[in-house]
C-alpha cells in the first residue's frame, strides 16, 4: 500500500485503539432548531433532509439499545473482525435537550456491552459551559468526540443557506469544546450557491485558525425534499477529476495534524434530485465514499504534494528570508 499523504483519522483509531472503532448511528429523537416549531423554525437549512443519511436500521421509535443492536447487526456483515463501535448521534443536533435529556441518551448507549465511547453531532449554537462540562467529564473514560457542522466559513453562505449561525458561533462553540480537551470535529460542504472554487480553497486558513481535530468534507448534493431541491439550480456540480483535484488543493492548504475523516458525501439514488452532483463509475454503479480517498491519494502523490505542504512551504520561505 502506498504511503498516505494526508493525516487519516482511521488510522488515529489504528494506532490509538489497536483496530478499527466501527460508527453505528443513533437517531435519538433529538430536533434542530432550525425546524423546532419553539424556537427559529425557518424550515431547515436549505441542503437538509435527514433521512438521506439515515441508516435503515436508525429510527427514533426504537430505543437506542435497540438501534445499536440493529447496528452492529447491519456492519458485522460487512466488518466481521470489528468487536467496538462507537455510537454516533447522527441525525439532527443531538445537543439540543435538556441536560437530564441528554444524560439519559448518552448514558443509555454507554451502557451497550459493544459501545465503547460517542460521536455526538450538533450545530455550534446548540452547546453552552454546561453541556461542555457534563460531555468532558464523560470523555475522562471513554472516546467522544462531538462534530460541529461548519457546512461554510463564510457568514453570507451560511445565511443563504438558512443556517441560523454565523462563523463566529462556530469559532465559540469549537474554542469551548477544545478548552475542555473533547475531541472536536467539523463538517464542511464544498459547492454551496455563492462560492467560488478559490473562496473554497481560503476556508483552509479558517480552518487552520480552529483548535479543531477532524475534518469531514462533502461536495454538495442535493437532496430529495430540501429547500435546494425546490428552487431553481443555484449551484454546479463538480466533475469528479475537478472535485478530486480541488480536494487535493484544499488539503496542501490545510493544517497537517488536522485529521481527515471523509472527503466526499453519498446520497441513495433515491434521494438525489440532482443525480449529476454524485458520481458514477464506468460501470454505472455509484462512486462509494471509500472509494474517494485512494483517489486523493494517488492525486497527491503524482503531485509530489501532502496534505499542509504550502504551510512548510511559506515556513521554509519565511527562514529563508529571515536567514537573508
Ligand atoms: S442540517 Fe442540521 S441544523 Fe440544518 S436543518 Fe438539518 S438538522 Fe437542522
Amino acid at each position: 500500500m502506498s504511503e498516505l499523504r494526508y493525516n487519516s483519522y482511521a488510522a488515529f483509531f489504528r494506532q490509538h485503539y489497536g483496530g478499527r472503532l466501527q460508527k453505528v448511528s443513533v437517531d435519538a429523537g433529538f430536533g434542530c432548531p432550525n425546524r423546532s416549531a419553539d424556537d427559529r423554525n425557518v424550515g431547515g437549512c436549505t441542503f437538509c433532509n435527514n433521512r438521506a443519511f439515515n441508516p435503515s436500521y436508525c429510527s427514533p421509535e426504537k430505543s437506542i439499545t435497540q438501534q445499536i443492536d440493529e447496528g452492529i447487526e447491519f456492519h458485522r456483515r460487512r466488518y466481521p473482525s470489528t468487536t467496538r463501535y462507537l455510537a454516533y448521534f447522527q441525525p439532527y443536533s443531538n445537543t439540543y435537550a435538556t441536560l437530564a435529556t441528554l444524560k439519559c441518551r448518552y448514558e443509555e448507549a454507554l451502557q451497550h456491552p459493544g459501545v465503547v465511547g460517542l460521536i455526538i453531532g450538533t450545530r455550534p449554537d446548540c452547546v453552552d459551559e454546561e453541556k461542555l462540562d457534563y460531555i468532558a467529564q464523560i470523555a475522562k473514560e471513554h472516546y467522544v468526540a462531538i462534530e460541529y457542522g461548519i457546512e461554510s466559513c463564510y457568514d453570507s453562505t451560511l445565511a443563504n443557506i438558512r443556517r441560523g449561525h454565523n462563523f463566529e458561533a462556530t469559532r465559540r462553540a469549537i474554542e469551548m469544546t477544545a478548552q475542555r480537551k473533547i475531541h472536536c470535529g467539523g463538517h464542511l460542504i464544498f459547492g454551496l450557491p455563492g462560492e467560488t472554487r478559490q473562496m473554497i480553497l481560503d476556508e483552509a486558513e479558517a480552518i487552520n485558525s480552529l483548535p479543531i481535530d477532524t475534518l469531514k468534507l462533502h461536495q454538495l448534493q442535493i437532496i430529495v425534499g430540501s429547500a435546494l431541491a425546490s428552487q431553481p439550480l443555484a449551484a454546479k456540480p463538480f466533475r469528479l477529476d475537478e472535485y478530486i483535484a480541488l480536494v487535493c488543493d484544499f488539503l496542501e492548504r490545510l493544517r497537517p495534524d488536522i485529521m481527515m475523516e471523509r472527503f466526499a458525501g453519498e446520497v441513495p439514488p433515491r434521494f438525489q434530485a440532482h443525480p449529476e452532483f454524485s458520481w458514477r463509475r464506468t460501470d454505472g454503479r455509484l462512486l462509494r465514499n471509500e472509494e474517494v480517498p485512494p483517489m486523493v491519494n494517488r492525486e497527491l502523490e503524482r503531485r509530489g504534494t501532502r496534505q499542509g505542504c504550502t504551510l512548510y512551504e511559506n515556513e521554509n520561505h519565511n527562514e529563508n528570508q529571515n536567514e537573508n
